[in-house]
């Protein structure tokens, strides 16, 4: 048998994620999360940068001619000491501890300077060719700020296409088998021992889930999408969207709920945590409705959660049928919107989106 493929990749992504999930868990804790505007006019926080800055240290250690292509960089931190002071004073505390396992990530980064030479190292286009790493530090900003569900996502894209996906979910319960409910998305916690997953995926080789831990990597279970029948009705699926009418049409998605003879509200949550949760079955379908004709998607929103869905069982396109194009550059420039479901339905769930949207392809 073939050695499997990417596994020095995996290791090191995992690791790298549960390291940066320390520092986020500890800034979720902080009621000052040192959040600033981006140029969009997005929220950006010290969990997102201390993160970006740690995942990034470790895959530049392991994999130096890499390309990475990440949400953060450091401009406004070089106009900013008391952030940037902030965020130093995280990351230099956010270690594993299991000491092999943060060795293995090539130690710490030296100084605040080279913290923010590494949150400029994201920069690059992406592109059809070659290695990129793509880094979303926290996924789901505004869940992570309104305690609700976050997401540190990597992922390896090898020629335009994905090979590695990584999600720590830090919020979502560790056990496979409870079903998501509409209030999932709201008032979470980390706190106990019954919360916190890692979800990773390999091309070929299956998807995963584990508990997310501060040390090594814990023991890994299979994951599986539900095999759902279309003909019996989909009374019994459940579907979420995100928590932001602005990042995804809720109207639209009610009205397709409707025709697929869903009974159940609409789970809403922020982030890839949607995607790592129809993949292993605590819910079913996942629907990301365009709301602005302009948008393109970013590959680090979804690069990961594709993966690890497919590789679980499940068939991933946008509205219009495709599967999603992460040769493009930085965003999902060929893309509109995301319909994610087990394979055996996605046809039809898909014909009533594009029934509801009046689009065809
Ligand atoms: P979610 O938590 O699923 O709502 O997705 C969060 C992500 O939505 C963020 O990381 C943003 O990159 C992305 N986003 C921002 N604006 C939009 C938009 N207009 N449509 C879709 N996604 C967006
Ligand atoms: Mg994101």
């Amino acid at each position: 048998m073939a050695s499997p493929a990417y596994v020095k990749e995996l290791q090191v992504a995992q690791l790298a994620v549960q390291r940066a999930a320390i520092l986020t868990k500890r800034v979720f804790h902080e009621k000052a999360k040192g959040t600033v505007s981006k140029d969009d006019k997005s929220p950006v926080t010290i969990g997102d940068f201390g993160a970006q800055a740690l995942i990034i240290s470790a895959l530049r250690h392991h994999f130096p001619t890499d390309e990475i292509v990440a949400e953060e960089e450091a401009d406004q931190l070089r106009s900013d000491a008391n952030l940037r002071d902030t965020i130093w004073g995280f990351v230099q505390n956010a270690k594993l501890d299991d000491a092999a396992a943060e060795e293995a990530l090539g130690g710490p980064i030296p100084n605040v300077d080279a913290m923010l030479d590494l949150l400029d190292q994201g920069k690059s286009n992406g592109g059809a060719k070659g290695r990129i790493w793509t880094i979303d530090p926290i996924d789901g900003t505004k869940g992570f700020l309104r305690g609700g569900q976050y997401a540190v996502c990597v992922g390896l894209i090898v020629d335009g296409d994905v090979k590695v996906g990584v999600l720590g979910c830090p919020n979502l319960p560790t056990d496979d088998a409870v079903k998501l409910t509409a209030d999932v998305g709201a008032n979470q916690t980390d706190e106990g021992s019954n919360v916190g997953v890692l979800f990773s995926a390999v091309k070929d080789d299956g998807a995963y889930s584990r508990p997310l831990t501060t040390g090594n990597v814990a023991p890994s279970r299979e994951i599986r999408m539900n095999a759902l029948s279309s003909t019996n009705g989909l009374a019994e699926a459940s579907f979420c969207e995100s928590v932001e009418a602005g990042h995804s049409n809720q109207t639209e998605s009610a009205e397709i709920a409707r025709m697929l003879g869903i009974t159940k509200p609409s789970v809403r949550m922020d982030s890839q945590a949607k995607y790592g949760s129809i993949a292993r079955g605590a819910g079913d379908i996942y629907l990301r409705l365009p709301v602005s004709a302009t948008y393109q998607e970013k590959i680090w929103d979804h690069a990961a959660g594709d993966l690890i869905v497919r590789e679980a069982g499940g068939e991933v396109t946008d509205t219009l049928g495709r599967r999603l194009d992460f040769s493009r550059g930085r965003t999902l420039a060929e893309n509109k919107g995301v319909v994610a479901a087990p394979k055996n339905i996605h046809e039809n769930v898909l014909t009533v989106v594009q029934t509801v949207l009046k689009v065809s392809p």
